[in-house]
């Protein structure tokens, strides 16, 4: 009699247990992020109250990304929308008009001084606006507050963590900024150029003093030119270039073409548009940033 009392009670509280764990993870705010640069950074400063989606994971091209229904369903769920901006995402308003998504968007590079450049589409000289400012990370802080204030403004409760959160992270971003000047100004004046396949570090060669060139422009979408690629060859055959740099997603065969001809050495892989897999050298946001200073670091050092 006691037993058949007790067993109801016991089934009851494992109902009332797992009833709690559920409402507490749908209490969580439900982030949607563009790409996985940008997922790290909303992780960072939403922490425990905040789970985020990122639709273009890991070693992933957002400028050729094609969503997917599925993807539509999960923008559709989500509380909040994180975006670059800067003509990055060129797909996000059909994905957001598809899912029906009506929540607040962040677009994380607001407030950042835009690059533009000039590229031949067609034939057409065209103004161009440069996406990749996350590569600064001067305009990395400013990503980090746009988020805060996109967290606040959609989940009050949590102002004083997602501050808190925000301000430590910051402090990290400090302390790798002054790192990456000390490491990259070190490097010889005469040393300081390489070429990467397509322009994803137009902010990062402006804040920290390297020049770098692109055979496939800011997008790539755009393919690179016969004539650019003879001019690239030309400039390493001529000893003005010390290494050519594969990057995480993008076809590297045109580079292994360029460096075979020239000679000239590949000084390892760079990540610009995305993060590697948790278990990979880039991870994280700042994880990226050291692991590829680390790169240009060994390969462009005299
Ligand atoms: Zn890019």
């Amino acid at each position: 009699m006691k037993m058949r009392l007790f067993m109801p009670i016991a089934v009851g509280m494992a109902l009332l247990l797992g009833l709690t764990a559920g409402a507490h993870a749908a209490d969580k705010i439900k982030a949607f992020a563009s790409f996985s640069i940008l997922g790290d950074m909303v992780k960072q400063v939403g922490g425990d109250r905040v789970e985020v989606t990122t639709l273009v994971g890991p070693d992933g091209d957002a400028h050729v990304y094609e969503p997917t229904p599925a993807d539509a369903r999960n923008l559709a769920a989500s509380n909040i929308l994180f975006v670059n901006g800067l003509g990055f995402e060129g797909w996000m308003d059909r994905l957001e008009k598809s899912s029906g998504f009506k929540g607040p968007v962040v677009v994380a590079s607001k407030g950042v001084t835009p690059r533009h450049m000039m590229e031949d589409e067609d034939g057409k000289s065209e103004e161009i606006t440069d996406p990749h400012a996350w590569q600064s990370l001067a305009n990395g802080k400013i990503y980090v507050a746009n988020i805060r204030d996109g967290l606040i403004a959609a989940d009050p409760e949590g102002k004083a963590a997602y501050e808190a959160n925000a301000a430590k992270y910051l402090d990290a971003i400090n302390t790798e900024e002054a790192a990456v000047k000390d490491t990259l100004g070190k490097l010889p004046k005469d040393r300081r150029r390489i070429i990467t396949s397509h322009d994803a570090f137009g902010y990062f060669g402006a804040a920290y003093g390297i020049e770098v060139i692109a055979p496939e422009g800011v997008s790539t979408e755009s393919e690179a030119s016969a004539r650019d690629v003879a001019s690239i060859i030309r400039q390493i055959k001529a000893g003005k270039i010390p290494a050519v740099f594969i990057e995480n997603i993008t076809d590297h065969r045109l580079l292994d073409q360029i460096a075979r001809e020239t000679g000239a050495k590949i000084g390892g892989t760079l990540y610009t548009d995305a993060l590697s897999a948790p278990d990979g050298p880039a991870p994280t946001y700042l994880g990226m940033f050291r692991h590829n200073i680390e790169a240009l670091s060994a390969a462009l050092s005299s």
